[in-house]
């Protein structure tokens, strides 16, 4: 028995083709602009040419940011049940013309027409159902945020509709509006998505589509009018997003590149395994950015698992897409056909062994067979670089943690797969693997309840759920920040200076790395004086070299991050309680400092935060999602890592206070720079931390100047995020742009001011949310 064809009927998808001249606007406020200059939509399954788009101008974004201003108010004023009603209608209208976009995608696109009908247009209709939800409970669940504003989003190639869903879905429900780019070469399904707009009664100006090469992409980035970008795409272009936007006020998500794990353990279902890795490397012809492009499988079962990969690499049916039967559809350009070729030609020169099944490429068009490499060392460029095509680097391990270390050992963070029939292994596995995302004996699900997003050069930000929707928002606390940081005003310091003790001025104060008081390694310090003018102490002058011994002993202190919660929260309380204990002193140090009226009202201050922190640490607990699938997702908040944190110079104790609590509260370490000016209080920390029980290398010290510890933060390759909030617009500006290098996270407050005693700017949900990175556990179950 044998397969006969079984193709799907293109004759719909050529007739709306048809019906359009195959030639594109833009659409603008609700209307199609004349087609100008065009560029062609090809099918990459044999080459031929499907429709012209146009390529968008500067001025053409300028008209589409506008009209997006324009829409605002209109959008917003129907309110949130209005904008569920039209999010609701436009995901019946999905659902009603499925069939038509699925076969357009697939044409336009070379992916399977089982994959986009079974796929990619269920998940887009879902994601607007579940977001109509959001519009709906908007109000009530996100009361206290309002929309970004007008939102820039650019998309790939590799699901041109899901990823407009993704993006276009929870903006409308938060109340934004926005212009969103296609990619290049597959732009026909967001056209067609145009016309359900108006059907479904979208206002003109909420959705603004606009076509065209990279060169839109950057005019959306460039336009001052946008509020937020959000992005997916390679993370070579979102560096480049990354450095574009600093210093912007943009708020910014990216969801870039992976080179995934699929780790399959002894113990393992093996056929089950082995139908997750064609899910996990060869859907969508592997060009997905979290697909299972490296295997890691336990040396014990290598090669009986790699013959059941290599048997059912010989049964994967390549060929026309529109085939109802074919597994394996064409490339979407020829170009990346070339990459791929490049990167397995590579593999070849390094001795590797390249395994391809029998397998007859059709003559036309972009093809590239399942492949399967073994033999690659774990530096080899296909073990490192995201291949982006349906090739399959396999490797073995001994034991759990090498596991663990082989699927960390990538740039990227974005998903992984473990296999194993040991609940408890697949528990112990997941948190310890830096993704976004883990599917336990499962691959490439999705689903619009359910985070998705990256660690590390994977990117920052979640499309779907909760946390996707904190991505379209802005927290109304940070509306009521002042313009300016908030100087207390100075009285007469009543307390005696120290400089007229001697013994006082001899003393310079040492900042703290791994527990222990440290000399400046420059082996320089600097004077600090205090309100009134006189010597209170020196301080070292830390330099990048002493920033490289406390990143190095914070991520020594990596059991921090792995004690429970609970012990956490009892070292704050314990942190709080000494600092009480010490209330006077650190009082006269902040009026001797600062000149400050009521300076027992920031040490009362602190002691709170340190109290709020505590008891966050063990309550800022995660949601058990129930997708439609017959499992749970369980949204775990990780800790983000290492933290560089730079203070603000007001309120130098308890802005300290309130940055660092709350990130170790949740687990992670950090190194701060104190208060340039007034950096004491904070240095005379250490004797609280090292009364309380906080591990050394938890909090490191680093005094000095604050540009330039900033640059060494920022762009240090083992610190995940850098927060600034002295104030300076120039240094935020600058620890963004730096940051790009390894895309760290980061958390800048400009030149605006911060109320540090006001609980809602200080604290909430909207901090803890800086301090932590959701993770997203599938975990299925039944048979
Ligand atoms: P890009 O990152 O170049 O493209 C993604 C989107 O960004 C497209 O809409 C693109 O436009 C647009 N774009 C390109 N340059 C800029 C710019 N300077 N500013 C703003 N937007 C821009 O990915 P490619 O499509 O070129 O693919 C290259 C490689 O990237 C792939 O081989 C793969 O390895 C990786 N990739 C990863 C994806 C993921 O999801 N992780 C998705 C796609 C690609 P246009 O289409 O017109 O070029």
């Amino acid at each position: 028995m044998d397969y006969g064809p079984a193709p799907e009927s293109q004759k719909e998808a050529q007739a709306w083709l048809d019906g359009h001249q195959r030639t594109f606007g833009l659409f603008i406020d609700n209307a199609w602009s004349e087609p100008a200059e065009l560029f062609a939509s090809t099918n990459p399954a044999d080459g031929t040419q499907l429709a012209e788009l146009t390529q968008a101008t500067d001025a053409d974004v300028e008209r589409a940011v506008a009209a997006a201003r324009r829409a605002l108010p209109v959008w917003q004023g129907m309110g949130g049940h209005g904008r569920a009603k039209v999010m609701y209608a436009l995901a019946r209208l999905l659902q009603k013309h499925a069939r038509l976009f699925a076969v357009l995608e697939t044409l336009d696109n070379g992916k399977t027409i089982r994959e986009t009908r079974d796929i990619d247009l269920p998940l887009a209709a879902r994601h607007f159902y579940h977001h109509a939800g959001w519009a709906q409970l908007q109000s009530e669940e996100f009361a206290d945020y309002r929309a970004v504003g007008v939102v820039g989003q650019i998309v790939p190639w590799n699901f041109p509709l899901l990823m407009l869903s993704w993006k276009i879905a929870p903006a409308l429900a938060a109340g934004n509006t926005v212009v969103f780019k296609p990619a290049e070469f597959t732009s026909l399904t967001a056209m067609l998505f145009a016309e359900l707009c108006l059907q479904a009664g979208v206002p003109a100006g909420v959705v603004n589509i606009v076509t065209g090469d990279g060169r839109v992409g950057s005019a959306i980035v460039n336009h001052p009018g946008v509020d937020k970008i959000a992005f997916t795409g390679s993370t070579e272009v979102g560096r480049l997003i990354r450095i574009a936007t600093a210093g912007s006020g943009k708020k910014l998500s990216l969801e870039l590149g992976g080179k995934s794990p699929f780790i399959v353990f002894e113990d393992a279902d093996l056929d089950g395994a082995v139908e997750g890795l064609v899910d996990s490397i060869w859907f969508n012809q592997g060009q997905v950015c979290c697909a299972g492009s490296r295997l890691l499988v336990q040396e014990s079962i290598q090669e009986r698992f790699l013959n059941k990969v290599r048997a059912r690499m010989e049964n994967l049916r390549l060929g026309s897409p529109l085939d109802k039967s074919m597994d394996v559809g064409a490339l979407v350009d020829p170009v990346q056909r070339q990459r791929i070729a490049a990167l397995v030609d590579s593999a070849r020169a390094e001795g590797c062994n390249v395994w391809q099944p029998a397998c007859e490429l059709p003559a036309d068009g972009s093809w590239f067979p399942p492949t399967l490499i073994t033999g690659a060392s774990t530096s080899a460029a296909v073990a490192q670089a995201e291949i982006f095509g349906p090739v399959l680097v396999a490797m073995s391990f001994r034991t759990p943690p090498e596991a663990v270390q082989l699927a960390n050992n990538t740039v990227y963070g974005l998903a992984a797969s473990v296999w194993t029939e040991s609940i408890s292994l697949a528990l112990d596995i997941a948190p310890a693997i830096k993704a976004g995302v883990v599917w336990i004996n499962s691959a490439n699900q999705f689903d619009a309840a359910c985070g998705f997003g990256g660690y590390r050069e994977s990117g920052f930000g979640r499309e779907g759920g909760r946390e996707g929707m904190l991505e379209y928002m802005t927290a109304l606390a940070e509306d009521a920040r002042p313009a300016l940081p908030v100087v207390e005003a100075k009285a007469k310091a009543n307390v005696k200076p120290a400089a007229a003790d001697p013994f006082a001025i001899d003393r310079t104060a040492k900042m703290y790395i791994g527990g222990k008081q440290a000399r400046p390694d420059s082996a320089y310090s600097a004077p600090v004086f205090g309100a009134n003018g006189a010597l209170l102490a020196e301080v070292g002058v830390g330099s990048r070299k002493d920033i490289r011994n406390a990143v190095e002993a914070a991520h020594k202190a990596s059991g921090w991050t792995s004690a429970t919660a609970h012990n956490r929260a009892q070292v704050l309380y314990y942190i709080a309680e000494n600092l009480a204990a010490r209330a006077d002193e650190f009082a006269a140090r902040i009026a001797a400092m600062t000149g400050s009226k009521n300076p027992e009202k920031e040490v009362q201050a602190s002691i709170e935060r340190l109290f709020y922190y505590a008891a966050w640490a063990d309550k800022y607990d995660g949601l058990a999602h129930q997708p439609p699938t017959k499992g749970i997702t369980v949204a775990l908040n990780e800790a983000v890592g290492v933290i560089g944190i730079v203070c603000p110079n007001e309120a130098p104790l308890l802005g300290f206070i309130s940055l660092v609590a709350p990130a170790i509260a949740l687990g992670n370490r950090v190194v701060v720079v104190p208060s340039e000016a007034h950096p004491l209080s904070a240095l005379d920390l250490y004797q609280v931390f090292d009364t309380s029980d906080l591990p050394g290398g938890v909090v490191n010290i680093i005094s000095g100047n604050a540009d330039e510890l900033a640059r060494t933060l920022a762009t240090h390759a083992d610190i995940d995020a850098v927060w600034r909030h002295d104030g300076s617009l120039d240094g935020c500006a600058e620890v963004e742009r730096l940051s790009a290098g390894t895309l760290k996270r980061t958390w800048v407050g400009g030149a605006k001011g911060r109320d540090w005693y006001s609980a809602a700017q200080s604290g909430g949900r909207a901090v803890l949310a800086h301090a932590s990175q959701v993770k997203n556990v599938w975990i299925p179950y039944g048979v």
